[in-house]
């Protein structure tokens, strides 16, 4: 069964598990961080069913909390879906929630939200329906007349699979073409972080075929060339791209990402090693591996890349903390 994380998605505190159909009241207090009186202690109770991927809010305090746009009022319950975003109080203190489908335990990273995707098709019955309000999903309809994501049957709901709602949203897409669709990194690690993702179904890289897949690759990176060659900052700022060797996010994409590392998103050792060590795989170096073994491998142990020490990718110092890695990269820029 898929478990439930409360995620604040100002990454303010470590994410809350939601226990399936427990009730978890939440409000003012060091749990949430939130010191504002207008929050009560008890502001909401939140109750998971984790087998319908959905959390039934309900506000207990005075002032109002909201799910999306819909005010949920005193005593009242409004039901919550995976992609859609609860602010505690007054508009403030925005959470979404997760349904992770792997039972293992692993929480999800605390300072890596993750935007969650499309409303899970719920069968609710009228029983239900009658008693709590549904605040109402951002509509991400797919991309017509050609296989797109969206049009495969992956669990909606999962935060895994954000990207495949996010790379249908025209407000999302920088720029699209037959094969590819280019956004922007929701919570970028740089100045410039933007995705490429093929219109094509292609969960990862090992779902990649050397007869198949080589020319979209190759046209994959040219698009990504084509977005740093527009980018008023570069020069001076440089770029790389490449894949992450064990992604976290299902559709295969490739990152392109100024060095700089300039961003508040990029928050623990993970991110960065995720960019600067041999986790990240050279967009070339995918492709010349597809080309000469048809299929693309990652080497074992490449995981523990991501506990290395932080160290500076421009002169190889190595910084005790992501604070002091970010002053120092200070003395970089710009790269
Ligand atoms: P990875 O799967 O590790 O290669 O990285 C996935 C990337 O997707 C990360 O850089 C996230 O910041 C980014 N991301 C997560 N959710 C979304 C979303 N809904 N839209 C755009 N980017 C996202
Ligand atoms: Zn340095």
């Amino acid at each position: 069964m898929p478990i439930c994380w409360l995620i604040s998605t100002e990454g303010s505190h470590a994410p809350i598990p939601l226990p399936h159909l427990q009730p978890v009241t939440l409000g003012r207090g060091p749990e949430t961080t939130i010191r504002d009186k207008k929050c009560s202690r008890h502001q909401v109770e939140l109750r998971a069913d984790c087998n319908k991927g959905y959390v039934k809010v309900k506000q207990l305090g005075a002032n109002p909390t909201c799910v999306e746009s819909v005010v949920v009022g005193k005593g009242a319950e409004v039901k919550m879906e995976a992609g859609q975003r609860l602010r505690i109080v007054n508009q403030l203190y925005p959470y979404t929630v997760q349904f992770k489908e792997d039972p293992s335990g692993d929480q999800p990273a605390a300072k890596r939200p993750r935007d969650e995707t499309a409303a899970a098709g719920d069968a609710d019955d009228g029983r239900e329906a009658s008693r709590v309000k549904v605040a109402k999903q951002a509509n991400h309809a797919p991309a017509s007349g050609r296989e797109s994501a969206a049009s495969t049957n992956e669990k909606p709901g999962i935060w895994s699979n954000g990207l495949k709602a996010t790379m249908q949203d025209p407000k999302m897409q920088v720029y699209k073409d037959d094969k590819v669709v280019v956004i922007k990194d929701k919570y970028p690690k740089a100045r410039y972080h933007w995705l490429v993702l093929p219109w094509e179904s292609i969960p990862n890289m090992k779902a990649l075929r050397g007869g198949e897949h080589c020319d979209l690759l190759r046209h994959m990176q040219q698009v990504g060339e084509r977005m740093v060659s527009q980018c008023k900052d570069a020069p001076p700022l440089r770029f790389r791209s490449g894949y992450h060797a064990i992604p976290s996010m299902s559709h295969i994409h490739l990152h392109v990402i100024s060095q700089d590392f300039d961003s508040p998103a990029l928050k623990n050792k993970k991110h960065w090693n995720s960019f600067t060590t041999d986790y990240f795989l050279e967009s070339q170096d995918v492709i010349h591996m597809l080309e000469k073994t048809g299929k693309v491998t990652v080497k074992e142990g490449t995981s523990e890349l991501l506990k290395l020490p932080l160290r500076c990718h421009v002169c190889h110092k190595e910084l005790a903390t992501i604070p002091s890695l970010k002053e120092h990269l200070k003395t970089h820029l710009p790269v």
